[in-house]
Order: C-alpha cells, then structure tokens, then sequence
C-alpha cells in the first residue's frame, strides 16, 4: 500500500497527541481548575499536540513542509514561562528526553505556508477547543497533501463514543484515510481497523444534520431553512471539531452543513483536508456551499472556497440547491 510508512508514523502520532490532550484533561478535572474562562488548558494541549506530532513528522520526513494551527509567538506573547513549564510537563510524559529548545522547535516547524508544493502536512492540534474546554468533543487532526490534494487522512477523536446513540458505549475513535483505499475506524491505542461507510438513505427527508455547537461557525438558523426544504425532521447531533465528519463517515448523520456567518472568513485548510478524505472514501461527498471542489493548493485557507458542505452522495446537488435557495449569493 502507498503511504505506509506515512500512514504509520502519523496515527502513531497522533495516538500520542491524543494521549496529551486526555491526560491534561483529566489533571485539570483533579486540580478543578478548567473554568470556562480559564484558556490555558486549551493553550497547553494544543501547543503540547503540536510539539509531539511536528516532532515525529520531522524525525521521519525531515525534508516535508508542515502547515500547523498554532506557532510559539503567540505563546511568548501570553503566560510565558508557567504555560512553558505546563507544556513540559505533559510533552516530557510522552518523550521523556525532550529538551525546552526542542519543544519550541518542533511547534514553531508547523509555520509553513503551504501551497501547491509536492507534498506537505497539515495538523490542527486539537480542532473544537470550545468543545475540549466543554469537555465535549474535539479532534487531533493530522493530512498529507501532495500536489494539491489530500492523499491521507487521520482524525482522532478521544471523546467520541463507537456508539453515538450510547454515550456510555466505549469513547475514544481515530479514523484514518489513504486516498483510493476506504475509510476505517479503530479505537485510539490497541485494536484493530474497521472499514466504515456513510449511510445509505437515497431520500433526504430520512436524513440527520450534523452541525456545530457554535452559531458563530455555522448559521444555525440558515441550517433549520434548509432543513425545512429537504424535509429534513430528525434532531440535528451538535458537535465541535472534525468528529462531525467522523459522524458523517460512520453512517451516523447525513448532512454536515458549515453555513457563514460572516463574508470575510476564510476557512483553514487544517479544519477539514482529513475529515474531507475520510468522508469521500467512506463514499460520501464534500464540496463548498456552491457545490465547488475543496482546493488545498491555495496556501493556509480554502481561499477559493466559501462554507462546506458534506454529505452521504445520494442527494448532494438537492444539499447544493436548497443552500442557494436560502442564501442566494450570499
Ligand atoms: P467547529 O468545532 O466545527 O464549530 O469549528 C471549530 C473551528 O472553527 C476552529 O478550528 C476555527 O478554526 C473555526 N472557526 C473560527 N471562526 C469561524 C467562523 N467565523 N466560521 C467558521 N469557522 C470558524
Ligand atoms: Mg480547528
């Protein structure tokens, strides 16, 4: 199989990194200091994912460009030295070597501007971090790109139950993608790959929304308009981050719409190149609200694109036309 070497190296990676998210999690259920203003945990976890993640795609691929959410200015800028020494911590308790210099390098190798060039990476350290803040769902999202377009896909999910109707059922998910071979599901850590498919429903009035819990990410009232013209009537299931397009691949949902909210926002492409693959090879279809392909050869954004729009493939140009109807060129 292609990619197998990469394939490898980045769910081991991202194993790790959903590792460090968990444990800072639950230290700060312990310590009972995640407050909802409190950012910080967030901070730690994000630049610690991103530290232990851009460290081994180094190691391994030490010539890839990699185009990563976070970068240390901003870490320099707020908290300093007690966010360091937290980021340490949880970083040392995965690569128990690693020196402080070492940390700051490895965020600061996700900077790449990305762009059509061969091959590059992209990871969003933790994806839906008002959902990790909630202690609800987020993802560690992890795509090669090369030439373009998105060739392997990983989206951990260490909140996300196997099943969605059965909160209590066993969490912790990791989807993975090769572009031309499936979609499979295997729990994060030990255990093996399942192939996944999305549903089958041919009529849209039998589907589910899966939407942002967010109103600022996705028009939650354009969403109901448009669920009123497919005839959609089921309970929409609200998530953070790329477990919507875990849902999707699974079967659980129909319809990932992400509807602006504003003219100026231009979407990231490390919010959606590996939920994108992992949809499409679980026979679904992703496209922007005009019903264009995703270009990830533009740089750091989806700059040619506005909104998303994934679905099972059954009835994606009734999605597409129902979007016109209520946004029109909006
Ligand atoms: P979600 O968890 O799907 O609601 O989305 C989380 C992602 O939304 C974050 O990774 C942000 O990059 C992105 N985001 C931030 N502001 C906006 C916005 N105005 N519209 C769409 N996405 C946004
Ligand atoms: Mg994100």
């Amino acid at each position: 199989m292609k990619f197998e070497t990469e394939l490898k190296t980045a769910i081991e990676a991202v194993e790790k990194a959903c590792r460090l998210c968990r444990d800072v999690q639950s230290s700060l259920v312990s310590e009972e200091t995640m407050t909802k203003k409190d950012k910080s945990p967030v901070t730690v976890a994000d630049f610690g994912a991103q530290a232990v993640i851009c460290r081994a795609l180094k190691e391994a691929f030490p010539e890839d460009p990699i185009v990563a959410e976070e970068d240390t200015a901003e870490l320099n800028a707020g908290g300093g030295e007690s966010l360091m020494a937290r980021i340490m911590t949880h970083v040392s308790a995965i690569l128990p070597n690693i020196t402080k210099s070492e940390v700051i390098e490895a965020i600061d190798s996700g900077s790449s501007q990305g762009g059509g060039e061969k091959r590059l990476w992209t990871l969003d350290p933790i994806d839906g971090t008002k959902g990790f803040l909630r202690g609800e769902q987020y993802a560690v999202a992890l795509a090669l790109i090369e030439n373009g377009e998105v060739v392997l896909g990983i989206v951990g999910c260490p909140d996300l139950p196997f099943d969605i109707n059965d909160p209590g059922s066993e969490t912790g998910c990791l989807l993975w993608s090769i572009k031309g071979e499936g979609a499979y599901i295997k729990p994060i850590g030990e255990g093996s790959s399942a192939k996944i498919h999305v549903s089958d429903i041919t009529d849209s009035r039998e589907a589910s929304f899966c939407e942002s819990v967010e109103s600022s990410h996705s028009s939650h009232g354009d969403a109901e308009k448009i669920a009123e013209i497919l005839g959609v009537t089921n309970p929409s299931i609200r998530i953070d981050s790329q477990c919507k397009y875990a849902v999707i691949a699974r079967g659980d949902a129909s319809i990932y719409l992400r509807l602006p909210t504003r003219k100026d926002y231009v979407e990231k492409i490390w919010d959606h190149a590996s939920g994108a693959l992992i949809v499409a090879e679980a026979g679904g279809m992703v496209t922007d609200i005009h019903g264009r392909e995703l270009d990830f050869s533009l740089g750091r954004t989806l700059l040619s694109n506005k909104g998303i729009v994934a679905t099972n493939g059954k009835f994606h140009d009734k999605v597409i036309s129902a979007i016109t109807q209520v946004l029109g060129d909006r």
